[in-house]
């Protein structure tokens, strides 16, 4: 596959809930053969200058990128914004805005849990996190390490999703908000692993429809550990909204080992790779 490049546009770091700092996130990322590369963390862009400066001088290519958490009716939905400028003020204050609220619905999450019985989930999700963001990831490595779970997995569905009683119903950006914070910042909008909403095709197809009409331009029809008849359904899908392909492996860290950076199934021909005009 000599020629190819390798394109890996859905990342995260420590400055969200990935385990890899930026700098390690881009040194694995060129031991895997990936070429052009976006850091996408939750809700913030706080890893990009230190991957920008791990990549200065290597071969690879370093995306400004970012995840924004998104609301949308009873759902969260992610949308992924490619070469954001993260000097942006409208961008940055939306974001900070979200992960204030992290912080108050980690307090809310870890109040929950002190009613069932389990202390000091506040402290001990915080020591996972970083300075910046704090998300569900973090409690789960708290919850698996004082053995009330037995996996990511297992903590996810015991403690974590709706009807749980870790959970907390999201309240985050408007889909409208996201996308106009990312074109303000010159970026490109996609929307992220659109096979893991738990919503209709019909739903799904009124997404696409709302994000096109506020902007919208990306459709991520290649995401980590998806199946080929999967992809083949997505890139239907965004040829007939007519918005580009992008294709990420949502990376999160070394030890969920299904997942590896770059390790994609390739992007259908009849697709407008995301990166078609870069
Ligand atoms: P948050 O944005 O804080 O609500 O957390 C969402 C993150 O939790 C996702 O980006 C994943 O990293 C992780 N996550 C969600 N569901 C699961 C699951 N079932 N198993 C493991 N990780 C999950
Ligand atoms: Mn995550
Ligand atoms: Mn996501
Ligand atoms: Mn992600």
């Amino acid at each position: 596959m000599t020629g190819m490049t390798c394109y890996d546009l859905h990342t995260h770091s420590t400055a969200s809930d990935g385990s890899l700092t930026p700098d390690e996130l881009v040194a694995r990322a060129i031991d895997q053969g990936v070429d052009v590369l976006a850091l996408t963390d939750h809700d913030g862009s706080e890893g990009i200058n230190a991957a920008r400066r791990a990549a200065k001088e290597t071969q690879l290519t370093l995306i400004a990128g970012v995840e924004i958490s998104v609301t949308w009716g009873h759902n969260t939905i992610h949308i992924v914004g490619l070469k954001i400028d993260i000097d942006n003020q409208n961008l940055q204050q939306g974001l900070s805005s979200l992960r204030e609220y992290r912080i108050s619905r980690a307090h809310e999450m870890a109040n929950r849990l002190d009613k069932e019985g389990i202390a000091g989930a506040w402290e001990g999700a915080r020591k996972y996190a970083s300075e910046v963001m704090l998300g569900r990831v973090h409690f789960a490595k708290f919850l698996v390490e004082h053995g009330h779970a037995k996996d990511m997995s297992d903590v996810f569905k015991r403690y974590l999703v709706r009807n749980k009683p870790g959970y907390v119903p999201g309240q985050w950006a408007t889909l409208e908000d996201a996308v106009n914070w990312i074109n303000d910042a010159g970026g490109q909008a996609v929307i992220a692993h659109p096979a893991r909403y738990k919503i209709t095709a019909t739903k799904l197809r009124r997404l696409i429809t709302e994000f096109k009409e506020i902007g919208g331009v990306g459709f991520e029809v290649v995401s980590g550990r998806q199946h080929p008849e999967e992809v083949k359904k997505l890139a239907r899908l965004a040829n007939q909204f007519e918005l580009q392909a992008s294709c990420g492996s949502d990376f999160h860290g070394p030890e969920n080992n299904w997942v590896e950076l770059g390790r994609l199934t390739a992007m259908p021909e009849s697709c407008v790779p995301i990166w078609a005009d870069w």
